[in-house]
């Protein structure tokens, strides 16, 4: 666990833009950008400027940096018309469908929800 950049972090490249994304929103600690590979017809990623592997280590370092990430995220909901009909989904470790290993939040919205399991 870590809170340096590390160079080979896809995300930590998106937040530095030296990987093209569709940002769709910042904030001086977190951005959030469309999911390359959408599961619903709004899917955004919302991620902390900081790298850190999974949401529980950001919790353990920085709470301004957690509330922050959720706190975009609700902004995009609104900003998205979604905010009274979203979900905000944290995978974390690679049997639970985490890929990226920078924390992430899912904001997954457009779609009905009553058939179980979106991601
Ligand atoms: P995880 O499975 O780790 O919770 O979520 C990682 C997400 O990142 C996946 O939904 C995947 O589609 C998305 N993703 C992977 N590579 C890229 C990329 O290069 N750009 C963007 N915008 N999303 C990506
Ligand atoms: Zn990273």
């Amino acid at each position: 666990m870590t809170s340096q950049t590390p160079s080979d972090c896809l995300f930590c490249k998106i937040v530095a833009g030296e990987i093209p994304s569709d940002r769709v929103a910042e904030s001086e600690r977190s951005i959030a950008f469309r999911d390359i590979s959408p599961a619903a017809p709004i899917h955004v990623l919302v991620v902390p400027r900081r790298h850190e592997p999974t949401v529980g280590a950001l919790a353990a370092v920085s709470a301004e940096d957690l509330a922050d990430v959720f706190r975009l995220a609700s902004r995009v909901a609104e900003q998205e018309g979604v905010a009274d009909a979203h979900r905000m989904i944290v995978n974390t470790g690679s049997d639970a469908g985490q890929t990226i290993f920078h924390a992430h939040v899912h904001l997954i919205a457009g779609a009905a929800f009553s058939e179980g399991r979106m991601l």
